[in-house]
């Protein structure tokens, strides 16, 4: 009994990276400047526009 070999490798399942922006969590913290100086005021946590919030890297 001859052994079938696979005409091909099965694809391998793309897992979604992780965000290398935010780290995977969707969220970014930039710091928040205001005046001539461009004094720091603060931090401020917005979405990750990298991954819109998914905290997955985007593959398309
Ligand atoms: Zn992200």
């Amino acid at each position: 009994m001859a052994a079938k070999k696979a005409r091909k490798a099965p694809a391998p399942v793309l897992e979604p990276a992780e965000c290398l922006t935010c780290k995977g969590t969707g969220e970014v913290s930039r710091t928040v400047r205001v005046g001539r100086k461009q004094r720091s005021v603060g931090r401020q946590t917005g979405i990750c526009l990298a991954c819109l919030g998914s905290g997955e890297t985007a593959t398309d």
